[in-house]
């Protein structure tokens, strides 16, 4: 029964490289019928945060990536927070000591990069093997100058090799990777102790993470295997390591990178399932011809030895593409529940939940669902189309783009629009009518180009150059706002 885990260090905004991870992670555990543990690698009381702990559990929840063990489920291998688990670090570090797999290593970054120079060696070389084979004695006169030894694991003089899921044979040569340490002098258990020690003991036998930690691979099977001998770890996990995201430039994408940050993309506008599409796009995909799917397809269709090793690139305009056909596929009640906070957050509307909407308002957000929804791409486009619709204005202001295509003959076209439309009936206000009355008073009879036509009209009733399709959106407006709006625009 494959059991794999999400374990992110709460450092920083949940970035797209994080969440790649755990919904990969997932996504093996649902495709294979497994157990996804998540836990928490809070070891670096420097970095770590509760706002990035609560952010990370937030994103999880927004995007429906569901854990079966851990974090806030609980489950028979808590806690499953790394700062709740020193005492448990302490004893396996003391067992490793006690059976020679580590030692304690008293030399100081300062004297291990001099005697690196002394022998010939750059001085970032890394740690000697000084301190292997210290004696008692020698130990403790470190010990009587002061000094605290750290923990070392030892590592053998012999190739590590493992076959990764992804990637196939991996070596690594022997003297390639120095004795490191897995406790501070001060105490304090290290990632290179605590992540395989809790993957053990949690008994996760899958570890598909990024490709940036493949060098930390050698080091945790040197480790897995004294935990193996020692009775702490069952059996050794197989690893995957997913291919790199790569953002502009063909840099890779950094967590700092705005492109990078989850929260952005759900201020935009990008629904979960738009985004979990796009995120399952960096370095898997379901067929050649395939760009658009549901996670139930994604897990129908997941295996992780098709998770391809080469660089993956975010492109945020396929993203977006990708979120717009999700946005379609939405039942038109959902899109406008998803779409109201956004509405509210730009002041479109009067509250942030449909249900405290005003009777209005959702008259005017459901007349016009069919005009909107296939045009968006991201919720955050919503506002833009729908304001004009909203709004009981009888001016709107035109933005810079709107203004630039009124013509010379703007004036004169709304004013035979005007003439012609306040001879309408108010019973008779719908698109179809008002679309053949303008086409006749401007177009056969004014003699203008339908561009030149309905495009001051357009700008009149929505102050935009783009806007939701004209004679509907003069329906859902009503006679009076429009008419006032095209007098408006003409003085
Ligand atoms: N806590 C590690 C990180 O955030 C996870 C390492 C792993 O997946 O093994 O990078």
């Amino acid at each position: 029964n494959v059991r794999v885990r999400f374990c992110p260090s709460p450092t920083g905004t949940p970035h797209v490289g994080m969440i790649r991870t755990a919904l990969f992670n997932w996504a093996e555990a649902r495709a294979t019928g497994g157990k996804l543990v998540f836990r928490i690698e809070d070891t670096d009381a420097q970095r770590d945060s509760e706002d990035s702990y609560n952010q990370i559990l937030e994103s999880l929840r927004w995007l429906g990536i569901e854990w079966d063990e851990g974090i806030d489920v609980g489950g028979p291998h808590g806690p499953y927070r790394q700062s709740q688990r020193s005492a448990i670090y302490k004893d396996v570090a003391a067992k490793l000591l006690e059976a020679g797999y580590a030692y304690e290593s008293f030399s100081t970054p300062e004297e291990i990069a001099a005697r690196n120079v002394a022998a010939g060696r750059p001085e970032a070389f890394g740690y000697d093997g000084y301190d292997r084979n210290l004696t008692e004695e020698q130990k403790a006169a470190f010990r009587a100058e002061g000094r605290q030894p750290a923990i070392r694991l030892r590592m053998p003089d012999e190739d590590v090799a493992f076959d990764d899921l992804i990637r196939g044979r991996i070596e690594f040569k022997a003297g390639s990777v120095p004795d490191y340490v897995i406790v501070r002098p001060n105490g304090d258990p290290l990632y290179t102790l605590t992540n395989p020690v809790d993957d053990a003991m949690m008994e996760i036998n899958v570890v598909l993470r990024g490709e940036d930690l493949l060098s930390s691979t050698p080091r945790q099977i040197v480790l897995y295997r004294a935990l193996m001998e020692l009775g702490i770890a069952k059996e050794m996990p197989l690893f995957g390591h997913m291919p790199y995201v790569m953002g502009q430039g063909n840099k890779k994408l950094s967590k700092r990178d705005p492109e990078s940050n989850l929260f952005n993309h759900r201020d935009a506008g990008f629904i979960r399932e738009g985004l979990l599409n796009y995120l399952a796009l960096l370095g898997w995909s379901i067929a050649a011809d395939r760009d658009v799917f549901s996670m139930d397809e994604m897990i129908a269709n997941f295996d992780v030895r098709d998770v391809k090793a080469n660089p993956a690139r975010f492109d945020i305009d396929k993203a977006i593409s990708i979120n717009a056909e999700h946005i379609r596929m939405l039942d038109a009640d959902d899109f406008l529940r998803r779409a109201v906070p956004y509405l509210h957050r730009d002041g479109v509307v009067s509250a942030d939940e449909w249900d405290a909407l005003t009777d209005r308002e959702r008259e005017v957000l459901s007349a016009s669902v069919e005009l909107v929804q296939p045009r968006v791409r991201l919720l955050g486009e919503v506002a833009g189309m729908v304001g004009s619709l909203l709004s009981t204005d009888g001016y709107i202001e035109p933005d810079d783009d709107a203004r630039k295509t009124l013509k010379e003959s703007a004036g004169d076209v709304l004013d035979k629009a005007v003439a012609a439309l306040e001879a309408v009936d108010e019973a008779d206000w719908k698109a179809e009518p008002l679309h053949e009355l303008l086409n006749k008073a401007l177009i056969e009879d004014g003699g203008y180009k339908p561009r030149l036509a309905f495009g001051p009209v357009r700008v009149a009733m929505s102050g935009r150059r783009v806007s939701p399709p004209l004679f509907e959106s003069m329906e859902i407006v009503g006679k009076e706002i429009s008419v006032a709006r095209l007098k408006g625009l003409r003085e």
